[in-house]
């Protein structure tokens, strides 16, 4: 990176700062990922120079030759990726993509059903907080109390009795397959649209772990940064059909010009997507995840919600050791675990009992099965003796071990 210490050294100080704790944690909050030096470095080119307002070889103002070039190569590589008819790539967020389908879609007022925020859902799906639910009138479903696992019943009679005009499928912290063709079932029996929002596996899809939602759905939604591993983003993929609506609803009706060195590591993650080593990378993923929730099973000290995982992330319950989330969160990070609080489906009140732990980065760093194993036991090590001053101390031992023993490429 470009030394510019001199010139402000605060923000150069923070980078620093920030860069040493990434090397030196061990990152499982599941929504992060570590990009490739080739995404950070368009990420941080001249692109930021330009102005790019609309879409290629329609702008609004001169000197786009180059931009059209990335737009175009990022739009057909997402296309290709995802095998969709249409895609957009200019959102500059996950939010800002679900913002533009919704008006795309709806109109102030109509109703939408989404998955509840203790189910795992995300708050940009309906929330009273956000600007979802505040122009939309959202309603909610959960997962099954025995299983934890969506009900696709209990799903249809919800959707029958609310009669939504968007079903939105997909979550932010839900460990299992989610059946894309139940949704869209349901969907059609209530006359409903169906989104899916896959921002937490786009990766897993692109590499063919999870099955696509594109075919099913009237629209997909997505971050660019989770599994995906490509810069922070958004994205939306649909049927040919609904390009032109989709277009609009981006710009100009939620944004005017697009981040075009966003948009150009958004196709350099694309190509890398497509490469054979990225299946082995979410293939690893998710083994990784698999490894933890074995050794948590097998501990006794927490609960794995659901038992298990299918996918790069698991939610475990702190009941058996009476701490909250928030307590067990900042526990963890005192011996240099980054995890975070999370909703239970079951809790009552929004205490956040539990904690979700996500496998992309420590994966980018090329940890296998037997070191994931070694941080689920640190985990679980730490959460059984949270005073225990000398058990903490080895603990953060661990993970200064393990965290140089497997670097961060560059
Ligand atoms: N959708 C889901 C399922 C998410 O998990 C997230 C982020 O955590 C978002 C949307 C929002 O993405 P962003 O933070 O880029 O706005």
């Amino acid at each position: 990176m470009f030394d510019f210490s001199k010139q402000d050294p605060t923000i150069w100080n923070a980078i620093q700062k920030e860069n040493n704790r990434q090397e030196n944690v061990i990152e499982l909050i599941a929504s992060e990922n570590i990009a490739s030096q080739a995404v950070r470095a368009a990420q941080g080119s001249i692109l930021t120079n330009k102005y790019a307002v609309g879409y290629p070889n329609k702008r609004v103002y001169t000197g786009n030759e180059a931009l059209d070039i990335i737009d175009q190569v990022a739009k057909q590589r997402a296309e290709q990726l995802f095998h969709a008819e249409y895609a957009n790539v200019l959102p500059h967020s996950g939010t800002q993509a679900n913002q533009a389908v919704y008006s795309a879609f709806l109109n102030p007022g109509d109703r939408i059903l989404s998955m509840s925020e203790h189910a795992g859902g995300h708050f940009t799906h309906g929330q009273k907080h956000n600007f979802s639910g505040q122009l939309y009138k959202s309603y909610f479903y959960g997962v099954d109390p025995q299983t934890e696992l969506l009900d696709y019943d209990h799903i249809e009679e919800i959707a029958k009795e609310v009669h939504p005009k968007l079903i939105i499928a997909g979550a932010s912290a839900y460990s299992h397959i989610i059946d894309w063709t139940q949704f869209r079932r349901i969907a059609d029996e209530v006359g409903a649209f169906l989104m899916v929002d896959m921002a937490h596996i786009a990766g897993l899809v692109a590499a063919g772990l999870h099955p696509n939602p594109v075919a099913v759905a009237d629209v997909v939604t997505s971050t660019t940064h989770k599994t995906l591993r490509g810069p922070r983003g958004g994205m939306i993929l649909a049927k040919a059909k609904y390009a032109d609506r989709l277009d609009n609803a981006v710009f100009p009706v939620s944004q005017s010009g697009s981040l075009e060195h966003v948009v150009a590591a958004k196709a350099i993650a694309y190509q890398e997507a497509l490469q054979p080593a990225f299946k082995q990378y979410a293939q690893q993923v998710i083994k990784n995840a698999q490894a933890m929730a074995k050794v948590f099973n097998e501990s006794n000290v927490v609960r794995v919600v659901s038992g298990g995982t299918e996918n790069h992330e698991m939610t475990l319950d702190l009941n058996p050791v009476h701490m909250t989330g928030e307590q067990a969160a900042n526990l963890l990070y005192s011996v240099g675990i980054a995890t975070n609080k999370e909703l239970l489906p079951l809790e009552t009140g929004n205490t956040m009992e539990g904690i979700r732990i996500g496998t992309p980065t420590i994966t980018s760093r090329h940890f296998d099965e037997a070191a994931a194993a070694k941080v689920a036991q640190l985990i679980v090590t730490v959460l059984s003796n949270p005073t225990d001053e000398v058990a903490l101390k080895r603990a953060s031992q661990q993970v200064q071990q393990l965290v140089n023993e497997h670097p961060i490429d560059r």
